[in-house]
């Protein structure tokens, strides 16, 4: 099966990759595509960590560069739940797509790993996606791989970010190694 893996950032995917690398009925590939990503030097490190893993791991990849403060300022309006689910839809869309256009049998997400992302909401996405574009959602439950991913990014040295992505989960985290950003173009 040829499966794109929507990549969110390294230290939730490598330990996604690394178990779907192991299932020899898989060939994978994977997709960086989250432009929710603030601000531009947060995403460019995350890419760039994503760049690394990849290529440890040998697989290849899609990037989308776009830098869509304007989009997503609004669309990311609203309580956590709402924006979430802009979020996630928007990613799963893209992902489903490009999968369609590619040629691939399934798509996935690495979103699929973390305790602290809405895993249900994220399938049902996923599985509503795979309608609409006429291809397969592959779902796995990752989340024991959770502990083991991030202990693996660390390892490796990738880049550990200290809040989810948005500008808004930026406010929210209280993370005492948060990187100082100001977002003074979008408040
Ligand atoms: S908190 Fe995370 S998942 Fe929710 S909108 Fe922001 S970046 Fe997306």
């Amino acid at each position: 099966m040829k499966l794109l893996l929507h990549i969110c950032c390294a230290p939730c995917a490598v330990a996604v990759v690394d178990n779907l690398k192991q299932n020899q009925d898989i060939e994978l590939s994977g997709f960086f595509y989250n432009p929710n990503i603030h601000p531009y030097e947060e995403f460019q490190k995350r890419k760039q960590s994503v760049a690394a893993m990849a290529e440890d791991y040998g697989i290849p990849m899609d990037y989308y560069d776009e830098f869509a403060l304007e989009y997503w300022k609004n669309s990311l309006k609203g309580d956590k739940a709402s924006r979430c689910r802009v979020c996630y839809a928007k990613r799963m869309d893209e992902t489903a797509k490009l999968a369609r256009e590619k040629g691939f049998d399934a798509f996935t997400s690495s979103l699929l790993i973390s305790p602290y992302q809405d895993h249900e909401l994220i399938k049902s996405l996923g599985e509503q996606m795979a309608q609409k574009y006429g291809i397969q959602f592959y779902y796995q439950d990752f989340r024991e791989l959770f502990r083991k991913s991030q202990n693996m990014a660390r390892g490796k040295g990738y880049y550990m970010q200290k809040f989810c992505g948005c500008m808004y989960s930026y406010d929210e985290s209280d993370h005492p190694k948060k990187p100082i950003y100001y977002f003074e173009t979008v408040k």
